[in-house]
């Protein structure tokens, strides 16, 4: 199954939000903590119940201001504080997923920030154990080389961590420069995980902005998801999250109608 929803809440609120997703057909929605986790516990009890009565998967993307590698003590005590702060919501709201981008090499090495960030995912992943929060952290595949978070990094990370991986696709492109087959990336994947996709500007350096999706850009993704029969949520991040998320939901449908027809 290939769930697809936005992200963020359209400038609505999450509960406008929610009743968006549901009046256009959509499977899921990520709650986006941008800038900072401003939601009461009582927010999210409502935008969770009400997710459930429509049938919406919810996820959370906890704040941009994150690095698990930081050696500035203040800087990784709150950037932990950011992400529980966003597993309790997620709990509270019954999403299962919690994604967010890990950390920066800054000064350190490529071998001492997958380290430190080992090291901090296992203390996150103890707290949310003692509180009995039933959420998954998933660590995003970023799009710059300057990021910690390849696919290589993440995949190891959740092997010797048991967390989960968020992949965006498109940052995986712009890593590789617009040079990807979807099928072999799907080959290193789990069957079920959390995804992001939308179209995208890069340079050398990687990621630069994230762009509309066209039909011809998430047409390959869409039928290499369906070949794969992947049981994933896909979030669209596109500047228009809501209308691109119905485009790709109608491609996906349209596709396995197709396979159907065929035989396939
Ligand atoms: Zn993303």
């Amino acid at each position: 199954m290939i769930k697809v929803g936005p992200a963020g809440s359209d400038g609505l609120g999450n509960l406008k939000g929610v009743e968006k997703v549901a009046r256009l057909g959509l499977d899921c929605m990520e709650v986006a903590f941008t800038y900072g986790v401003r939601m009461d516990l009582e927010t999210a009890r409502s935008v969770g119940a009400l997710a459930k009565e429509k049938g919406i998967l919810l996820s959370v993307h906890a704040p941009y201001y994150i690095n698990l590698a930081s050696d500035e003590k203040e800087k990784f005590e709150a950037s932990k504080k950011r992400i529980l702060d966003s597993c309790e919501r997620a709990h509270v709201m019954g999403a299962r997923n919690v994604v967010f981008h890990a950390g920066f090499y800054q000064k350190r090495t490529v071998g001492e920030t997958y380290q430190a960030i080992k090291d901090a995912l296992a203390s996150l992943l103890n707290s949310i154990k003692r509180n009995n929060w039933e959420i998954k952290l998933c660590p995003e595949i970023t799009g710059k080389s300057s990021q910690f978070g390849s696919l290589h990094e993440l995949l190891k990370l959740k092997k010797e961590t048991g967390c989960g991986i968020t992949v965006d696709f498109s940052h995986l492109y712009a890593r590789q420069l617009g040079k990807i087959d979807y099928l072999r990336v799907l080959k290193r994947l789990p069957k079920k995980f959390h995804a992001h996709f939308s179209g995208i500007e890069f340079s050398d350096k990687g990621e630069q902005r994230h762009i509309r999706t066209t039909k011809p850009f998430f047409e390959p993704l869409a039928r290499a998801l369906i070949d794969r029969k992947v049981d994933i949520t896909i979030i669209s991040e596109s500047t228009k999250p809501y209308e691109d998320a119905v485009m790709m939901k109608n491609m996906i449908t349209k596709l396995e109608l197709d396979n159907l027809r065929l035989g396939r």
